[in-house]
């Protein structure tokens, strides 16, 4: 069998910029997971951080970690209001979108979010608009037809469901500018869309995002698996080329290991990249 690791793989720049945001503050209170890994978050929660829920689990005074994903301006005041001390470690690509939300907000645009709803992201750009006292709908939540909008995208979506929906509702809207997945999110889906093997699997959490959405952008049969367990039971009989990806949040050392799996259970007709 032979095995090849798809390009691009590790973290991304968003990521690696808030585990090193983080890092230099390993007894802080981090709101929801930095990123939606499990190994990630298990080894901060080693170093000593803490993860909550709700900024009311933070004593007085503390130091508060907002995660990768961003927060909205009520959060972000909420916060300051219980004098807690704020790292921000939100994706730079993240905090665009909520420029972009907020500008169309102010512009009098109703504002479309392409997103997930009860996604960390998809509720900060929300709560964005919100503070702006605009007008938000989640798709496939929309305005009345005929109303101009500004439409913006969760930076994690599948980059075709996004190019589809925005041509869709220019049939039906006035639409200020079209919404994009983020460089990261799209570099890994346009690798997995050439990857023409037999069978492809797809390391990273069942919570994040990016990592999902690459096992349905897959033209062969994928498997997403963030434990040793989940991968022993893909079934590989008959699988000539597998093809390796990782989600933009999922560490190489993971990557590592899963090949390393691979390589122990298929033995000498392993070949490849490996
Ligand atoms: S996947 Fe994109 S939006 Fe998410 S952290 Fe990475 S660069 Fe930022």
């Amino acid at each position: 069998m032979e095995l090849e690791i798809l390009e691009p793989h590790g973290f991304c720049a968003g990521v690696k910029g808030a585990l090193e945001r983080a890092r230099r503050h390993p007894d802080a209170w981090c709101l929801h997971e930095l990123v939606h890994n499990d190994q990630v978050v298990e080894e901060l929660r080693a170093g000593g951080m803490k993860f909550v829920e709700s900024l009311d689990d933070i004593p007085e005074g503390g130091t508060v970690v907002f995660s990768a994903h961003g927060v909205s301006p009520a959060v972000r005041e909420q916060a300051r209001r219980r004098g807690l001390r704020i790292v921000d470690a939100t994706c730079p690509f993240v905090a665009r979108v909520h420029r972009e939300a907020k500008e169309f907000a102010l512009r009098g645009l109703d504002v479309v979010v392409i997103g997930h709803k009860g996604h960390a992201e998809c509720e900060g750009i929300v709560g964005e608009v919100v503070a702006a006292h605009g007008r938000v709908f989640v798709y496939p939540d929309l305005p009345p037809q005929g109303a101009k909008i500004g439409v913006v995208s969760q930076t994690t979506m599948n980059a075709d469901d996004v190019a589809a929906i925005v041509s869709r509702l220019k049939d039906a809207y006035e639409v200020a500018a079209a919404a994009q997945v983020c460089n990261a999110t799209k570099e890994r889906q346009d690798a997995v869309k050439r990857f023409s093997g037999d069978a492809l699997i797809v390391l990273g959490g069942a919570k994040s995002s990016n990592t999902r959405r690459l096992a349905e952008v897959a033209r062969c049969r994928a498997y997403r698996v963030g434990t040793h367990e989940e991968l022993a039971a893909i079934p590989l009989d008959g699988v000539r080329r597998l093809g390796m990806t990782a989600g933009a949040s999922t560490p190489e050392k993971s990557l590592r290991s899963a090949i390393e799996f691979i390589a122990a259970q298929r033995g000498p007709k392993l070949g490849g990249a490996v």
